[in-house]
């Protein structure tokens, strides 16, 4: 009998393979400064990409609705007693699908359909699902939302006090996609402890700096406490639920099965790779070089001239706001694509631009400590991304210079190349 070769993804797909080949290339050759993005480990891709997701596994370790997990149950019992211990939590929910998922099924858990909700709103660097009005945190609950302080842009305890006070809302989320300082999880704790109502934290963005022990954690002060796996915390994509035991039956139900069916075993395998890692004290090194590089480059963008929301920074992002230089972030965050600089444009607190041209820039320095860049190379990194601003700036409304975009992708992959990028 002739032996069969099973053709690789090259073979059968060669148009997907291509364009991955070429996400492959993008990655390594880019300076990538996305708040929200990281470079996941080669054993983290691996548990990722492994035979797990073939298998259905409805329910929680020992007690499912198909046979067969052998292998299962112990990945998943692996992955809640990591992620407890990162973090020391009491319980944690390791299958929610993402950082969304996550944050309805706690809503399912904990709250009823048009109950109060409080949350820090998306202009003022909160998330969507905190109850932004299109979102289903908004949309099902009724939501009210603080914000920031007008003179320094930092939430406003005293606001988030009064309109709980006033709202009594059943459950208050702490956290953000776009702030630049810490949170004070003790004083939403006393707020949420005075009107009745559950504590939540939202640990997306700041996860990794959390397990590695430089930004304080919530979990002493929260009811429950959601995240994304891998935004700092340097996992595959997923999400994560730790909680107090007393909520654990209602919140394990709200997951599965409120919202979710079969967990996704192989990214539950790669959280658990991704909790080991982050067990490891190269982590605790790895979340400090993230902070101290963050503030090297707040210090050198300053230096040439620009403003920072608040000023500075005291986690893993900066908030650039261009008002000086008289563009709007859409533009200038497209040329700097086109030089090989990815980040984002993002509203600033009390934008007087439109969300979808805002008057921001956010930057965030998990992806290219990664790859082990230290607080030196961020003169460096500030000097690329002023000349593409100014090379954006130059080109107005034709786009950048072709010719200035090229040098600076020349400069980028050289300043790079001694550093190789995990997973790739
Ligand atoms: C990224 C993020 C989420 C959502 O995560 P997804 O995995 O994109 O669904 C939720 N909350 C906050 C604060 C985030 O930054």
């Amino acid at each position: 009998m002739e032996s069969h070769r099973e053709p690789d993804l090259r073979e059968v797909d060669p148009e997907i393979a291509a364009l991955i080949e070429g996400e492959d290339r993008r990655q390594r050759e880019s300076l990538r400064l996305i708040a929200s993005e990281n470079y996941a480990s080669k054993a983290v891709l691996e548990a990722s990409a492994s035979t797990l997701t073939n298998k259905y596994a409805e329910g929680y370790p020992g007690r499912r609705y198909y046979e067969g997990m052998d292998f299962v149950d112990p990945i998943e019992r692996l992955a809640i007693d990591r992620a407890k211990r990162l973090f020391g939590a009491e319980h944690a929910n390791v299958q929610p699908y993402s950082g969304s998922p996550a944050n309805l099924a706690v809503l399912l858990g904990l709250c009823a359909p048009g109950d109060t909700i409080m949350g820090l709103s998306l202009p003022a660097g909160g998330h969507l699902t905190h109850g932004w009005k299109v979102s289903a945190t908004g949309i099902y609950y009724h939501s009210v939302q603080y914000g920031v302080r007008r003179e320094d842009h930092r939430i406003d305890m005293d606001q988030v006090r009064d309109l709980a006070r006033e709202q009594r809302p059943k459950l208050i989320w702490c956290g953000h996609s776009a702030y630049p300082r810490l949170l004070d999880f003790e004083a939403f704790a006393a707020i949420a402890q005075e009107v009745g109502a559950y504590l939540v934290a939202d640990i997306a963005h700041i996860a990794g700096l959390i397990a590695g022990g430089v930004h304080p954690s919530p979990i002493p002060h929260a009811d429950a406490v959601t995240t994304t796996t891998h935004k700092t915390l340097r996992g595959p994509r997923g999400g994560l639920i730790l909680c107090k035991a007393e909520h654990a039956a209602k919140i394990d139900k709200a997951v599965f099965p409120g919202l979710q069916g079969g967990p996704h075993n192989h990214t539950t395998a790669a959280k658990a790779v991704a909790f080991h890692e982050a067990l490891q004290p190269a982590f605790k090194a790895y979340a400090a070089q993230i902070v101290a590089n963050a503030k090297a480059l707040a210090a050198r963008l300053i230096e040439r001239g620009y403003d920072l929301v608040t000023g500075g920074t005291d986690n893993h992002l900066l908030l650039v706001d261009l008002t000086r230089q008289g563009v709007g972030g859409r533009k200038v965050a497209r040329d700097l694509n086109a030089c090989g600089i990815e980040l984002n444009a993002n509203s600033i607190p009390f934008d007087p631009r439109k969300p979808f041209d805002p008057s921001g820039l956010r930057i965030g320095l998990a992806s290219v400590t990664s790859r082990g860049l230290g607080e030196a190379a961020m003169d460096g990194i500030a000097g690329v991304i002023d000349a593409g601003i100014k090379a954006s700036l130059a080109g107005g409304a034709e786009g950048i210079d072709p010719a200035a975009a090229e040098r600076l992708k020349g400069q980028i992959r050289e300043m790079l190349a001694p550093f190789p990028a995990p997973g790739l």
